[in-house]
């Protein structure tokens, strides 16, 4: 073996070894959090400064979202609703909002924080779940519409126009608090871990322990067992949100009546959609936020209008939907990047044919 090689040689074992040294460093922590099992990875010296750090972050965020408690920002909207007095907010809360009403501009009110009074009524994933008669669907309806809630960037206050209104931030702050917990990984020097919060919203930061970018399970939609997969996904050094019709439903007659509504028929959105997938990459600002917030705007839109939307995005932002045909529709080189797919799933290729 010459000099060069053995120099070479040398490098390679030096990194193998540095490289299974970060491993023992790994941190992992589970804690039931905004609603979910939230479970934090990490690898570095600082990995369980980080760790403990995001868990209080996170229920920092949780208090303010939380609409059972009283002192919650959400909550307080709700209380003042109709009166006319303008709510000062945490900018964590006014920021979720304002981007909230961006993205219902944009899709035309798919997405709508002011949704809350249909959750309440239709109370799916809680013991009093049903369908709600037509009357009572109206009058919750009436209290529902984006363009009630109003903003003031300057004073980062919020009202809503009517008594009864309230939003509901189920479709967006876990991705809002993966980005923060992001950043705190970032402040503590960690490169290698996994933000995962129940599995909805993640981000996959640098490789695993096997050195490899972190495999992401896709949850197969129409399995019970929810370690059924649909496919893997590698993912590195990016966010990932998944919502389904599968969450949280009930089902009555033929009908499976879910936890996304769509705000325009009040009732839970028959959009053809039945999961949808968006990975938005590092170098889309609140990547975290706007891959949760999309995957429930485009289940709203279902499978062509939500295409159709995603290819006008961020160029670091893909998809896949799955309809209830069990096909797949994708955006960017998600067809060609997901591993294992299930043979119950066939890509859709827009042109009328399947693959
Ligand atoms: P999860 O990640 O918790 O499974 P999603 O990201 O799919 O949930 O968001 C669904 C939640 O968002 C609902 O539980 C409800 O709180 C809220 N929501 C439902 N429909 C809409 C909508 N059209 N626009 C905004 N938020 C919604
Ligand atoms: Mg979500």
């Amino acid at each position: 073996m010459g000099k060069r090689q053995k120099m070479a040689a040398f490098l390679l074992i030096l990194i193998v070894c540095l490289c299974a040294g970060c491993g023992e460093q790994q941190v992992k922590k589970s804690e039931l959090i905004l609603d979910t099992a939230v479970t934090l990875t990490a690898e570095g010296a600082d990995a369980q400064a980080a760790i403990d750090e995001s868990m209080a972050r996170l229920k920092t965020i949780d208090s303010m979202v939380n609409p059972n408690l009283p002192d919650s920002d959400v909550n307080k909207l709700a209380q003042l609703a109709g009166t006319g007095k303008w709510v000062s907010l945490q900018p964590e809360v006014y920021k979720m909002l304002a981007t909230a009403q961006d993205y219902a501009v944009k899709t035309n009110g798919a997405f709508d924080v002011t949704t809350k009074p249909l959750v309440d009524l239709w109370g799916i994933g809680t013991d009093h779940a049903k369908v709600p008669s037509p009357v009572e669907l109206a009058a919750a309806q009436k209290l529902v519409g984006w363009q009630k809630l109003e903003l003031n960037e300057e004073k980062q206050a919020a009202r809503l126009q009517d008594k009864g209104m309230g939003v509901d931030l189920g479709g967006i702050a876990k991705g809002f608090a993966v980005d923060e917990v992001r950043k705190i990984y970032a402040k503590y020097g960690i490169e290698n871990g996994l933000i995962n919060l129940g599995g909805s919203s993640l981000y996959a930061l640098g490789v695993n322990k096997e050195q490899t970018a972190w495999r992401i399970g896709i949850r197969h939609p129409r399995k019970e067992d929810a370690q059924e997969k649909m496919a893997v996904l590698p993912l590195k050094d990016a966010a990932l949100s998944t919502s389904g019709d599968y969450e949280r439903f009930f089902e009555a007659g033929d009908v499976r009546y879910h936890h996304i509504f769509d705000p325009r028929t009040g009732r839970p959105a028959q959009s053809g959609a039945i999961s949808v997938t968006i990975v938005a990459d590092s170098s889309v600002p609140d990547g975290g936020m706007l891959s949760d917030l999309l995957t429930t705007a485009v289940f709203v839109l279902g499978p062509e209008q939500g295409i159709h939307f995603l290819q006008t995005m961020h160029h670091g932002i893909k998809g896949a939907i799955i309809d209830g045909r069990l096909q797949l529709w994708t955006t960017g080189d998600m067809a060609k990047e997901m591993e294992e797919v299930s043979r119950d799933f066939q890509f859709w290729q827009g042109s009328g044919e399947l693959q």
